[in-house]
Protein backbone atom coordinates (compact mmCIF):
# COMPACT_ATOMS: atom_id res chain seq x y z
CA UNK A 1 0.00 0.00 0.00
CA UNK A 2 2.99 2.54 1.31
CA UNK A 3 4.70 1.00 -2.07
CA UNK A 4 1.85 1.99 -4.23
CA UNK A 5 1.45 5.60 -2.88
CA UNK A 6 5.21 6.35 -2.91
CA UNK A 7 5.25 5.03 -6.84
CA UNK A 8 2.05 7.26 -7.17
CA UNK A 9 3.71 10.28 -5.70
CA UNK A 10 6.94 9.82 -7.93
CA UNK A 11 5.10 8.84 -10.80
CA UNK A 12 3.03 12.38 -10.07
CA UNK A 13 6.00 14.39 -9.60
CA UNK A 14 7.40 13.22 -12.72
CA UNK A 15 4.89 14.05 -14.88
CA UNK A 16 4.63 17.72 -13.08
CA UNK A 17 8.49 18.07 -13.65
CA UNK A 18 7.72 17.18 -17.61
CA UNK A 19 4.45 19.64 -17.63
CA UNK A 20 7.28 22.25 -16.11
CA UNK A 21 10.24 21.60 -18.20
CA UNK A 22 9.93 23.78 -20.67
CA UNK A 23 8.74 27.61 -21.75
CA UNK A 24 8.17 28.40 -25.58
CA UNK A 25 9.29 32.30 -26.31
CA UNK A 26 8.65 34.53 -29.25
CA UNK A 27 11.16 36.74 -29.19
CA UNK A 28 11.79 40.24 -31.67
CA UNK A 29 15.20 40.49 -29.71
CA UNK A 30 17.85 38.74 -31.45
CA UNK A 31 19.34 35.01 -31.28
CA UNK A 32 22.60 36.81 -30.10
CA UNK A 33 21.12 38.54 -27.10
CA UNK A 34 18.83 36.41 -25.75
CA UNK A 35 20.10 32.88 -26.23
CA UNK A 36 23.02 33.05 -23.38
CA UNK A 37 20.61 34.02 -21.10
CA UNK A 38 18.15 31.15 -21.96
CA UNK A 39 21.14 28.75 -21.60
CA UNK A 40 21.60 29.97 -18.57
CA UNK A 41 18.16 29.74 -16.77
CA UNK A 42 18.23 25.95 -18.30
CA UNK A 43 21.20 25.67 -16.89
CA UNK A 44 19.93 27.41 -13.44
CA UNK A 45 16.48 25.72 -13.14
CA UNK A 46 16.89 22.48 -15.75
CA UNK A 47 13.68 24.20 -17.15
CA UNK A 48 14.43 24.44 -21.37
CA UNK A 49 13.57 27.57 -23.36
CA UNK A 50 12.47 27.39 -26.76
CA UNK A 51 12.51 30.53 -28.91
CA UNK A 52 11.80 31.65 -32.51
CA UNK A 53 13.36 35.01 -33.33
CA UNK A 54 11.50 37.42 -35.76
CA UNK A 55 10.61 41.03 -36.14
CA UNK A 56 7.81 42.37 -33.96
CA UNK A 57 5.37 42.51 -36.88
CA UNK A 58 5.29 38.82 -38.07
CA UNK A 59 5.44 37.86 -34.22
CA UNK A 60 2.79 39.89 -33.60
CA UNK A 61 0.87 38.76 -37.10
CA UNK A 62 2.01 34.83 -35.98
CA UNK A 63 0.52 34.85 -32.20
CA UNK A 64 -2.87 36.47 -33.67
CA UNK A 65 -3.02 33.79 -36.25
CA UNK A 66 -2.62 31.18 -33.90
CA UNK A 67 -5.21 32.20 -31.46
CA UNK A 68 -5.50 29.20 -28.58
CA UNK A 69 -3.32 26.93 -30.47
CA UNK A 70 -0.26 29.28 -30.03
CA UNK A 71 2.88 26.68 -28.98
CA UNK A 72 4.21 30.56 -27.69
CA UNK A 73 4.50 31.15 -23.62
CA UNK A 74 5.85 34.70 -23.91
CA UNK A 75 6.82 37.43 -26.54
CA UNK A 76 9.55 39.14 -25.92
CA UNK A 77 10.46 42.82 -27.99
CA UNK A 78 12.12 45.97 -28.18
CA UNK A 79 9.89 49.59 -27.45
CA UNK A 80 7.54 50.07 -25.19
CA UNK A 81 5.29 51.22 -28.28
CA UNK A 82 4.90 47.68 -29.66
CA UNK A 83 4.58 46.08 -26.03
CA UNK A 84 1.38 48.21 -25.81
CA UNK A 85 0.20 47.63 -29.28
CA UNK A 86 0.59 43.45 -28.24
CA UNK A 87 -1.76 43.89 -25.13
CA UNK A 88 -3.63 46.41 -27.45
CA UNK A 89 -4.91 43.53 -29.63
CA UNK A 90 -5.12 40.83 -26.89
CA UNK A 91 -1.93 38.95 -27.28
CA UNK A 92 -0.82 39.32 -23.57
CA UNK A 93 -2.66 38.81 -19.84
CA UNK A 94 -1.69 40.44 -16.60
CA UNK A 95 0.72 38.64 -14.51
CA UNK A 96 0.24 39.88 -10.80
CA UNK A 97 3.89 39.06 -9.19
CA UNK A 98 5.42 40.67 -6.34
CA UNK A 99 8.32 40.30 -7.73
CA UNK A 100 8.04 41.70 -10.54
CA UNK A 101 6.28 44.95 -9.00
CA UNK A 102 9.75 44.84 -6.56
CA UNK A 103 12.41 44.38 -9.61
CA UNK A 104 11.30 46.91 -12.38
CA UNK A 105 10.06 50.20 -11.26
CA UNK A 106 6.43 51.66 -12.33
CA UNK A 107 7.08 53.79 -14.65
CA UNK A 108 8.37 50.94 -16.76
CA UNK A 109 5.96 48.49 -16.62
CA UNK A 110 2.21 48.26 -17.93
CA UNK A 111 -0.08 49.91 -15.36
CA UNK A 112 -2.64 46.86 -16.51
CA UNK A 113 0.54 44.32 -16.09
CA UNK A 114 0.30 42.78 -19.51
CA UNK A 115 4.38 43.20 -20.02
CA UNK A 116 7.24 44.57 -18.40
CA UNK A 117 10.46 46.51 -19.53
CA UNK A 118 13.30 44.23 -18.47
CA UNK A 119 16.29 46.77 -20.44
CA UNK A 120 16.40 50.30 -20.60
CA UNK A 121 17.84 52.47 -23.57
CA UNK A 122 18.34 55.91 -23.41
CA UNK A 123 17.46 58.20 -26.39
CA UNK A 124 19.86 60.95 -26.12
CA UNK A 125 22.14 63.76 -27.77
CA UNK A 126 25.37 62.88 -29.92
CA UNK A 127 27.35 65.76 -30.79
CA UNK A 128 30.87 66.66 -32.40
CA UNK A 129 32.86 67.87 -29.82
CA UNK A 130 34.80 69.80 -32.68
CA UNK A 131 32.09 71.86 -33.18
CA UNK A 132 29.67 71.87 -30.19
CA UNK A 133 30.61 72.84 -26.95
CA UNK A 134 28.50 70.85 -24.80
CA UNK A 135 27.34 74.08 -23.04
CA UNK A 136 25.69 74.88 -25.78
CA UNK A 137 22.99 71.65 -25.76
CA UNK A 138 20.46 71.85 -23.47
CA UNK A 139 17.23 69.81 -24.49
CA UNK A 140 15.52 67.95 -27.33
CA UNK A 141 13.04 71.10 -27.41
CA UNK A 142 16.51 73.03 -27.59
CA UNK A 143 17.22 71.56 -30.82
CA UNK A 144 13.93 73.35 -32.84
CA UNK A 145 16.13 76.56 -32.15
CA UNK A 146 16.80 78.72 -35.03
CA UNK A 147 20.89 78.58 -33.56
CA UNK A 148 20.75 74.83 -34.98
CA UNK A 149 19.43 75.76 -38.64
CA UNK A 150 21.71 73.20 -40.44
CA UNK A 151 23.38 71.25 -37.48
CA UNK A 152 20.84 68.65 -37.01
CA UNK A 153 20.61 65.02 -38.64
CA UNK A 154 17.59 62.68 -37.40
CA UNK A 155 16.94 59.10 -38.06
CA UNK A 156 13.88 58.90 -40.12
CA UNK A 157 10.29 59.43 -38.55
CA UNK A 158 9.56 55.49 -39.88
CA UNK A 159 11.20 54.28 -36.69
CA UNK A 160 9.44 53.33 -33.88
CA UNK A 161 11.88 54.70 -31.51
CA UNK A 162 11.15 58.18 -32.78
CA UNK A 163 7.99 57.76 -32.52
CA UNK A 164 8.30 56.84 -29.08
CA UNK A 165 10.31 59.54 -28.52
CA UNK A 166 7.55 62.10 -30.08
CA UNK A 167 4.51 60.51 -28.48
CA UNK A 168 6.87 60.76 -24.96
CA UNK A 169 6.60 64.40 -26.10
CA UNK A 170 2.95 64.71 -26.88
CA UNK A 171 2.29 63.75 -23.33
CA UNK A 172 4.84 65.68 -21.87
CA UNK A 173 3.66 69.43 -23.73
CA UNK A 174 0.52 68.87 -25.27
CA UNK A 175 -0.01 68.05 -29.07
CA UNK A 176 0.29 71.29 -30.03
CA UNK A 177 3.95 72.61 -28.52
CA UNK A 178 5.42 68.66 -29.42
CA UNK A 179 4.30 69.85 -32.96
CA UNK A 180 5.70 73.31 -33.42
CA UNK A 181 9.19 71.14 -31.81
CA UNK A 182 9.27 68.73 -34.56
CA UNK A 183 8.53 71.55 -37.06
CA UNK A 184 11.68 73.37 -35.85
CA UNK A 185 13.74 69.86 -35.87
CA UNK A 186 12.72 69.33 -39.72
CA UNK A 187 13.50 73.07 -40.05
CA UNK A 188 17.16 72.46 -38.96
CA UNK A 189 17.84 69.59 -40.67
CA UNK A 190 21.43 69.47 -42.08
CA UNK A 191 20.23 66.19 -44.44
CA UNK A 192 17.34 64.18 -45.36
CA UNK A 193 16.76 61.76 -42.28
CA UNK A 194 18.93 58.80 -41.97
CA UNK A 195 17.60 55.20 -41.99
CA UNK A 196 19.54 54.43 -38.57
CA UNK A 197 20.94 56.13 -35.68
CA UNK A 198 24.72 54.75 -36.70
CA UNK A 199 24.39 56.90 -39.83
CA UNK A 200 23.06 59.89 -38.08
CA UNK A 201 26.05 59.45 -36.04
CA UNK A 202 28.92 58.71 -38.70
CA UNK A 203 27.37 61.90 -40.63
CA UNK A 204 27.94 64.35 -37.38
CA UNK A 205 31.45 62.96 -37.33
CA UNK A 206 31.77 63.51 -40.92
CA UNK A 207 31.28 67.23 -39.79
CA UNK A 208 27.89 67.12 -42.47
CA UNK A 209 26.31 67.67 -39.14
CA UNK A 210 26.74 68.67 -35.41
CA UNK A 211 24.31 67.01 -33.31
CA UNK A 212 21.74 64.20 -33.44
CA UNK A 213 19.30 61.77 -31.38
CA UNK A 214 20.01 58.13 -30.90
CA UNK A 215 20.00 55.06 -28.27
CA UNK A 216 23.26 54.69 -26.43
CA UNK A 217 23.85 51.24 -27.49
CA UNK A 218 24.41 52.60 -31.18
CA UNK A 219 26.94 54.88 -30.04
CA UNK A 220 28.55 52.39 -27.40
CA UNK A 221 28.93 49.84 -31.10
CA UNK A 222 30.27 52.25 -33.24
CA UNK A 223 32.94 54.01 -30.45
CA UNK A 224 33.89 50.19 -29.75
CA UNK A 225 34.30 49.82 -33.74
CA UNK A 226 35.53 53.79 -34.28
CA UNK A 227 37.06 54.67 -30.79
CA UNK A 228 38.39 58.14 -32.58
CA UNK A 229 35.48 59.59 -34.06
CA UNK A 230 34.70 62.57 -32.52
CA UNK A 231 31.23 61.86 -31.22
CA UNK A 232 29.95 62.72 -27.70
CA UNK A 233 26.85 61.61 -25.64
CA UNK A 234 25.06 64.68 -23.74
CA UNK A 235 22.07 64.13 -21.47
CA UNK A 236 19.33 66.63 -22.32
CA UNK A 237 16.22 68.16 -20.33
CA UNK A 238 18.40 67.81 -16.84
CA UNK A 239 18.30 70.82 -15.89
CA UNK A 240 14.61 71.96 -15.87
CA UNK A 241 12.39 71.23 -13.13
CA UNK A 242 9.08 69.14 -13.55
CA UNK A 243 8.46 65.78 -15.46
CA UNK A 244 11.41 65.91 -18.02
CA UNK A 245 14.60 64.54 -18.13
CA UNK A 246 16.55 61.66 -20.67
CA UNK A 247 13.58 60.19 -22.83
CA UNK A 248 14.27 56.19 -22.12
CA UNK A 249 12.35 53.72 -23.52
CA UNK A 250 12.47 49.68 -23.03
CA UNK A 251 13.10 46.18 -24.51
CA UNK A 252 10.71 43.99 -22.63
CA UNK A 253 8.31 40.74 -22.08
CA UNK A 254 4.59 39.59 -21.14
CA UNK A 255 3.19 36.12 -21.40
CA UNK A 256 0.87 35.57 -24.20
CA UNK A 257 -2.70 35.11 -23.42
CA UNK A 258 -3.04 31.66 -24.35
CA UNK A 259 0.05 30.07 -22.69
CA UNK A 260 0.39 26.76 -22.25
CA UNK A 261 2.95 27.19 -19.62
CA UNK A 262 1.75 30.36 -18.04
CA UNK A 263 3.54 29.76 -14.74
CA UNK A 264 6.45 28.52 -16.03
CA UNK A 265 6.28 31.97 -18.06
CA UNK A 266 5.77 34.09 -15.17
CA UNK A 267 8.87 31.93 -13.43
CA UNK A 268 11.33 33.34 -16.63
CA UNK A 269 9.81 36.82 -16.52
CA UNK A 270 10.87 37.54 -12.80
CA UNK A 271 14.56 35.47 -13.51
CA UNK A 272 14.72 37.83 -15.87
CA UNK A 273 13.95 41.07 -13.59
CA UNK A 274 16.38 39.76 -10.53
CA UNK A 275 19.48 40.86 -10.30
CA UNK A 276 21.01 37.45 -11.36
CA UNK A 277 20.26 38.02 -14.68
CA UNK A 278 19.59 41.80 -15.48
CA UNK A 279 23.59 42.17 -16.16
CA UNK A 280 23.42 39.42 -18.50
CA UNK A 281 20.56 41.21 -20.21
CA UNK A 282 21.79 44.50 -20.66
CA UNK A 283 25.22 44.69 -20.91
CA UNK A 284 25.11 42.51 -23.87
CA UNK A 285 23.65 44.95 -25.84
CA UNK A 286 25.34 48.11 -23.76
CA UNK A 287 21.69 48.67 -22.42
CA UNK A 288 20.90 49.56 -18.92
CA UNK A 289 19.44 47.39 -16.35
CA UNK A 290 15.74 47.59 -16.24
CA UNK A 291 15.57 46.72 -12.11
CA UNK A 292 17.50 49.93 -10.29
CA UNK A 293 19.55 47.31 -7.52
CA UNK A 294 21.78 46.25 -10.95
CA UNK A 295 23.99 48.37 -12.21
CA UNK A 296 24.84 48.88 -15.67
CA UNK A 297 28.28 47.29 -17.11
CA UNK A 298 31.26 49.97 -16.43
CA UNK A 299 31.68 50.33 -20.43
CA UNK A 300 28.17 52.06 -19.52
CA UNK A 301 28.52 53.68 -16.89
CA UNK A 302 31.68 55.47 -17.57
CA UNK A 303 29.03 57.89 -20.20
CA UNK A 304 27.44 59.02 -16.81
CA UNK A 305 24.64 59.03 -15.01
CA UNK A 306 21.40 61.01 -16.23
CA UNK A 307 17.71 61.66 -14.80
CA UNK A 308 15.66 60.07 -16.89
CA UNK A 309 12.20 60.97 -17.85
CA UNK A 310 9.67 58.93 -15.59
CA UNK A 311 6.57 59.22 -17.94
CA UNK A 312 5.18 55.61 -18.21
CA UNK A 313 6.58 54.03 -20.74
CA UNK A 314 3.21 52.90 -22.08
CA UNK A 315 2.41 56.65 -22.72
CA UNK A 316 4.73 55.85 -25.80
CA UNK A 317 2.12 53.14 -27.12
CA UNK A 318 -0.98 55.46 -26.39
CA UNK A 319 0.07 58.34 -28.00
CA UNK A 320 1.87 56.74 -30.91
CA UNK A 321 -0.91 56.93 -33.06
CA UNK A 322 -1.17 60.53 -32.90
CA UNK A 323 2.65 61.13 -33.24
CA UNK A 324 2.98 59.04 -36.54
CA UNK A 325 0.35 61.52 -37.72
CA UNK A 326 2.09 64.74 -36.25
CA UNK A 327 5.35 64.07 -37.66
CA UNK A 328 3.41 63.88 -41.16
CA UNK A 329 1.88 67.19 -40.38
CA UNK A 330 5.54 68.35 -39.41
CA UNK A 331 7.27 67.06 -42.49
CA UNK A 332 9.32 64.87 -40.62
CA UNK A 333 9.95 61.90 -43.18
FE1 LIG B 1 17.77 49.18 -31.74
Amino acid sequence: MMKTALLVLALLAQIGAASAAEVVVYSARNEQLIKPLFDAYTRQTGVAVKFVTDKEGPLMARLKAEGRNTPADLFMTVDAGNLWQAAEEGLLKPVESKAMKANIPAHLRDPGNEWFGLSVRARTLVYNPNRVKPGELASYEDLASPKWKKRLCLRTSKKVYNQSLVATLIGEYGEDKAEAMVKGWVANLAAEPFPDDTKAMEAVAAGLCDVTVVNTYYYGRLMEKKPNLPLAIFWPNQALKGNTGVHVNVSGAGVTRHAKHAADAVKLLEWLSSDKAQNLYADVNMEYPANPKVKPDPAVAAWGSFKPNLINVAEAGRLQAKAVMLMDRAGYK
